[in-house]
């Protein structure tokens, strides 16, 4: 590639018989020195002159002097110096400067009407596809338009028409949660938040109910014990309570929402492990809150990044003041069913229910914490049938633990340990000292409690002991066996004993 050379040179002549010797003055100042013989020919001066300057030997040269004048190239050149600037010389390589600069011109011209077809056609491009993009836009909007409407739709016309024994067995610890299907539990729950004042106190949006409770149950995992059904005994248990102790009369409307909306979101995405698992297999939920019970903290938050959706919102028409009051009641209930303390919040409770005041924020606080450990763990609360299936579940979720810490080398609990635990073992220690202390002080300040609710519990108690009995009894010699075994046969028709007999006798 060719580059327009201006050189700046000097020559000194000096006519005598010596060599000539010529000083090139290059631009910014560069000198070279070309030495020729006063005898050579302006053929042999030129080439010299090319091979200095680096440039092809048939290349036409053209000598000027300082004033522009053109000189001749031979031997009799006038002598100058590199100080008589006067007589200073320049070198044009004129054809090479007159193609190089034709060619570049020709290249720009080239170049840009190339350049304008480019941005032109590319202007014609982007213009075609801002008008196919809104036209997407366009057509996406009106999907999602069509996509909410169809929703709302489905959503209203799968509101299932509650029985009226429905709506009054739905009152009742009794209530038998295994008849339902998913849809019929969202009703169910629904029905709820209208039937207790607090879908029109709180000027809740009957569609936004519908989409945070489907919402709610797609955040539930299908674990084989803490799963959306789960969620549905604990939801309905407290609404029992709330019916059941007249808790509307002594709390405001806000902590009853809070009650219910606690035990609505109180096992969200759940993973079927427990703390003490997420503790010691270190998972990324026990790092991100430091052991502090990590699954509670888990739920809590997940309920929350729910209510930030504003179609699953309702509690859009809050203020910040009553959501911040909301929000806090419901962190709080979702972090006292942690078991881990258990102890603490009962003793707290304790302390309280024999001078139990409603005015004081912090013993109606307790007592809301209470309540919700008690409808977590209230299974044995119901009937035999429905509880029993529970205890199924439990154990199968606590084994799948169990198994898990073992191909891991982490620590397992004996209660969870498929070689170690019985079902009548795993429930009795239960019953008797956490369940039946925690109902029976509730009972203190809600005496109605007693029957249906205490009692059912130490009814479980007295049989898983006695299936106790039984158990321990197959393990004796067997001259005693045999009449152990007809004791047995006579119970066994108890779908109770379904379990048992399975693991134990077939
Ligand atoms: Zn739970």
């Amino acid at each position: 590639m060719w580059i327009s050379y201006f050189f700046i040179a000097s020559a000194v002549f000096s006519w005598i018989k010596r060599p000539a010797l010529i000083i090139l003055c290059l631009f910014l100042c560069r000198y070279l020195q070309v030495v020729f013989s006063r005898f050579c020919s302006p053929c042999d001066i030129k080439d010299l002159f090319c091979t200095v300057l680096g440039v092809a030997r048939n290349t036409n040269l053209t000598l000027l002097d300082s004033s522009g004048a053109m000189v001749s190239i031979d031997p009799t050149m006038p002598h100058n110096s590199e100080r008589s600037k006067s007589q200073i010389l320049i070198i044009i390589s004129l054809s090479l400067s007159l193609s190089l600069s034709l060619s570049l011109s020709l290249c720009r011209a080239f170049k840009i009407n190339e350049l304008k077809t480019e941005v032109t056609n590319r202007l014609a491009m982007l213009e075609k596809r801002v008008e196919l993009e809104g036209m997407k836009v366009v057509e996406i909007e009106k999907c999602r338009n069509d996509i909410r409407n169809l929703r709302e739709e489905m959503l209203c016309r799968l509101q299932y028409m509650l029985s009226v024994q429905t709506i009054d067995a739905l009152k009742k610890p009794a209530f038998d949660v295994w008849l339902w299907e998913a849809n019929e539990m969202l009703s169910c729950l629904e029905h709820m938040y209208h039937d207790l004042g607090l879908v029109k106190d709180f000027n809740i949006n009957p569609i936004t109910l519908k989409r945070w409770l489907l919402c709610i149950h797609d955040n539930y995992k299908n674990n084989p014990f803490h799963n959306f059904r789960h969620c549905f005994c604990v939801t309905q248990m407290m609404y029992s309570m709330i019916c059941l102790c007249s808790l509307q009369e002594k709390f405001t409307q806000v902590d009853v929402l809070i009650l219910m909306t606690a035990a609505v979101c109180h096992d969200l995405d759940h993973p079927g492990y427990n703390n003490t698992y997420q503790i010691n297999a270190r998972t990324d939920l026990a790092v991100r809150y430091n052991d502090i019970s990590p699954l509670e903290n888990h739920h809590c938050a997940v309920a929350f990044q729910i209510f930030s959706q504003p179609d699953c919102n309702i509690f859009s028409s809050f203020d910040p003041e009553a959501f911040k009051q909301i929000r806090q009641g419901t962190i709080t209930l979702i972090l006292a069913t942690d078991m881990a303390r258990h102890g603490e919040i009962l003793d707290s409770f304790k302390q309280k229910v024999d001078s139990f005041d409603y005015t004081d924020e912090e013993h109606v606080t307790c007592l809301k914490m209470v309540l919700i450990k008690c409808c977590d763990i209230s299974n044995e609360v119901r009937p035999m049938e429905v509880a029993e299936p529970w205890v199924d579940c439990l154990l199968e979720e606590y084994f799948m633990q169990s198994d898990r810490e073992k191909a891991e080398g982490l620590p397992v609990a004996p209660f969870m340990d498929r070689e170690k635990v019985t079902k009548p073992t795993a429930q009795i220690g239960f019953i008797k000292f956490v369940l039946i202390p925690m109902f029976e002080t509730v009972m203190k300040l809600f005496p109605q409690i007693e029957e249906a609710m205490v009692q059912p519990l130490r009814e479980s108690r007295d049989r898983y002991e006695e299936l106790k009995q039984i158990d321990d009894a197959m393990n004796e010699p067997d001259h005693r066996r045999e009449e152990e075994v007809k004791r047995f046969e006579k119970v066994r028709r108890s779908r109770t004993l379904r379990f048992y007999f399975t693991r134990h006798v077939l």
